[in-house]
């Protein structure tokens, strides 16, 4: 065999081609699927249309590089097998190989799917898809072989032209298909007549009066070490006279999903968060969260794409809150700083949003603040102007509870990686985690002593940050080696945050009217891990966070082995009078609430609350793209 018959550069641009080809059918096989798993996307021609273009493309550029590895594969492999792989004889050999890695990949992803969508014929359209790229790859060969068979063989030809007809109708038809599939999936969701509804809501309690103190990441093994210790005083008060338990969260315990889960009784699947961010690929009118794993789409977006990876807002949870059900009953509510709730909605109250502060994003950046959104009504911004805190207000006396004040610039942890990030270092985190606490704190105060809402919550995120950052000081026993002097420093601030939340929560008592009920939640708990993605020590998040009710309407001294986060929402409708609704995934807490009050009101149901497809159009920010790097400060993306 002669060498000029092996693979040679003038092979390079026919593997690139190939690659483009089959790795673009490939990201449009995976656009098809990110329509099935989010079929409201189907309802707008110009979302699913630059879906599966921006898939397409995502992939197209993936295929280069496959086009070049392959050839340089190829050029190998001519030479050491002496085979003849060059010209059309490259072709076969090339789409053999990708058919059987692809094979691998839709393997991986059949074993991997974090289908949170059900559906068994799921791997019945992977199966699909695979074979559909099997198709092409034979039709491909078949249409460039010779044309001439002397055995005469009588299997027709497929010429070029044929092979980009059945191309094109191979496009219309599994679009239809996937179109139709998707649309029929998306008319399950029953809506409930507006007026039914209503009716539903005239035994509504306007005397109840409830609010939840949220402490992001807030861990019960810390919490009992605590009041093994003698602190903690209000935290303890409402566990001996309330219920307590361990709060089960879900199989993804990250902050957003959780917090909707806990405010809509629903599943991620249901509620639409289910994640730190969602996605809008340009020229989309909505965005989409779900999408297959292990493709590395999220790497390429981040890559070629960034401007379409969004942070979460309000407008991607897909169905009402429980501030919007308690709103149509005309009862207030008051909201400050829960997850997911930037750009602030139109409540029957008041909502400070996520967005107020600076946990969120980065005001070291040049956005300083965010005009638009971010409380309701909008006015309120610059009445709560005077509690939003920059990192930078931090003085030492309010510094020197939680760590020894130098006096001037505090030095890093020893262990800290001088190539990290700036911005992620422990010191300016718990800045940041300080005060945000004390502006949620301030306003929060301020608003509910001005409206006295009959439903209020506030959150705080300081122990989650604390805990990502400094939980190896406070527990160095759980790591290989975390130096004496770090421990020293950084040890009480950890604990000492627990202690400043507990007095947070003290002045809110203070204030709450008479008879208020009180829920103390979070999100999910915490241990000891060692972050492969962030290269120091950190905390992570546990299935099991915190959960205390207190008050009138709850039981009283009454320990549980768990509380689920789904419960939340469906018990609270029912203390305010409201039926439950059969499409949540939550029960009501009998356990959980006074006997008395069940014998007289025994829970009610209602089909749904649900009166139409909520859009789930993004509001973009200037801010983006420092929530996004906020976000992986914490080690929560890549
Ligand atoms: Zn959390």
């Amino acid at each position: 065999m002669s060498d000029t018959s092996r693979t040679r550069l003038k092979d390079l641009p026919l593997s690139i081609l190939l690659g483009i080809g089959f790795c673009s059918l490939l990201g449009f096989l995976l656009g098809l699927r990110i329509l099935n798993w989010n079929p409201d996307l189907t309802t707008n021609l110009q979302s699913t249309f630059f879906l599966l273009l921006s898939t397409s493309y995502l992939y197209a550029i993936l295929g280069l590089i496959v086009g070049i590895l392959f050839w340089v594969l190829f050029f190998i492999l001519s030479r050491i097998l002496g085979k003849d792989f060059a010209g059309r004889k490259f072709v076969k050999p090339w789409i053999v190989l990708y058919c059987v890695l692809s094979g691998l990949i839709f393997i991986y992803l059949a074993l991997t799917r974090q289908d949170l969508r059900s559906g068994n014929f799921d791997n019945f359209i992977l199966i699909g898809y695979y074979l559909s790229i099997i198709a092409f790859g034979w039709l491909l060969i078949r249409s460039l072989q010779p044309k001439t068979h002397l055995t005469g063989n009588r299997r027709r030809n497929v010429t070029l032209p044929k092979f980009f007809g059945i191309t094109a109708l191979y496009f219309v038809v599994i679009f239809s298909y996937t179109l139709f599939t998707a649309s029929v999936s998306d008319s399950d969701v029953d809506y409930g007549d507006p007026e039914e509804i209503k009716a539903s809501m005239k035994n509504v309690n306007d005397d109840m009066r409830i609010a939840i103190v949220g402490w992001d990441g807030a861990e019960w093994s810390i919490v009992q070490d605590l009041l093994a210790k003698g602190d903690l005083p209000n935290l303890r008060s409402l566990i001996e006279e309330g219920v307590s338990a361990p709060f089960k969260s879900l199989p993804s315990t990250k902050s957003p999903l959780v917090w909707t889960s806990i405010a809509t009784g629903k599943l991620p699947s249901k509620h639409g968060i289910e994640d730190f961010g969602s996605f809008q690929f340009p020229g989309m009118v909505n965005n989409f969260a779900e999408y297959p794993d292990g493709l590395g789409l999220y790497r390429l977006i981040s890559r070629f794409m960034s401007q379409a990876d969004l942070p979460v807002t309000s407008t991607t949870r897909r169905c009402k809150a429980i501030w919007n059900i308690l709103s149509e009953a005309n009862l207030s509510v008051g909201l400050i700083g829960y997850w997911a709730s930037w750009p602030a909605e139109a409540v029957n109250g008041f909502v400070v949003s996520d967005r107020f502060t600076y946990t969120l994003f980065n005001p070291r950046s040049s956005i300083k603040s965010l005009k638009q959104g971010q409380t309701y009504p909008s006015e309120l911004l610059n009445e709560l102007s005077a509690f939003c805190r920059l990192p930078d207000s931090i003085t030492d006396e309010e510094r020197s509870r939680f760590m020894p004040a130098t006096g001037g610039k505090q030095a890093y942890p020893d262990d800290w990686d001088e190539d990290q990030y700036e911005d992620w270092n422990p010191l300016y985190q718990f800045e940041l985690a300080y005060t945000a606490a004390e502006s949620y704190r301030g306003a929060g105060l301020y608003l509910y002593q001005k409206y006295r809402p009959a439903f209020f919550t506030v959150y705080f995120q300081a122990v989650d940050m604390i805990s990502h950052f400094f939980w190896q000081y406070h527990r160095p026993d759980e790591f290989v080696s975390v130096p004496e002097n770090d421990v020293a420093r950084f040890g009480n601030v950890l604990p000492e945050t627990y202690r400043y939340m507990d007095e947070i929560l003290g002045e809110f008592l203070n204030v709450l009217e008479p008879g208020t009920d009180v829920l103390i939640l979070s999100d999910h708990g915490f241990g000891f891990d060692l972050n492969p993605r962030v290269s120091f020590r950190t905390g992570e998040h546990r299935l099991h966070g915190i959960f205390v009710a207190s008050g009138p309407h709850f039981q009283n001294g009454l320990e549980l082995d768990e509380i689920n986060v789904l419960d939340i929402t469906p018990t609270l409708l029912h203390l305010y009078g409201l039926p439950v609704a059969e499409d949540m995934d939550g029960q009501v807490l009998t356990d959980v609430i006074d006997a008395d009050f069940l014998d007289i009101y025994p829970p009610q149901q209602i089909k749904t609350y649900e009166t139409g497809r909520r859009v789930s159009s993004i509001t973009r920010s200037d801010a983006d793209a420092q929530v996004r790097e906020q976000i992986r400060a914490l080690g929560y993306v890549n």
